[in-house]
């Protein structure tokens, strides 16, 4: 997915996001690579194009989007915080050997939990880890 600036600017502010150039680029990042990185990965890819970026900028804007809502945590390990911009109801799959998160798609119309269904739902976490394939293929 190739996004242009206006687009971004126009979905930041949608949400009441002050569009400055970093929050832009941070948004980008996370829309356009779809690897639900960790603050740390987020810092260094972008650090080289934008050199007044500090990793307190960052961790505040993620912060930000998280709050707003056009951003979800994902906390598929306990001391690894990660994000991820599309905020649809989606499973995750963390690989033990390369440390990579992809996406899965969960059928949750075909999920069926008959003890949730007195409950109200307000986050969805789903969770797998494993070898993917890549890895599965190059053993
Ligand atoms: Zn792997
Ligand atoms: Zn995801």
């Amino acid at each position: 997915m190739k996004l242009n600036i206006e687009e971004v600017s126009s979905y930041l502010k949608k949400h009441n996001i002050r569009p400055s150039y970093q929050r832009i680029k941070i948004f980008e990042y996370l829309i356009v690579n779809k690897n639900h990185p960790t603050i740390d990965m987020m810092y260094k890819n972008l650090a080289p194009e934008i050199p007044t970026l500090s990793k307190t900028t960052v961790y505040n804007t993620l912060n930000l989007f998280v709050e707003k809502k056009i951003a979800v945590v994902i906390l598929v390990e306990e001391n690894e915080t990660r994000y991820d911009a599309d905020t649809s109801i989606h499973g995750h799959f963390k690989c033990d050997d390369c440390g990579c998160v992809s996406d899965l798609n969960i059928g949750m119309e075909k999920l069926t939990i008959p003890e949730l269904e007195a409950f109200q739902v307000n986050e969805h976490h789903l969770y797998f880890k494993g070898v993917c394939k890549d890895c599965l293929e190059s053993r």
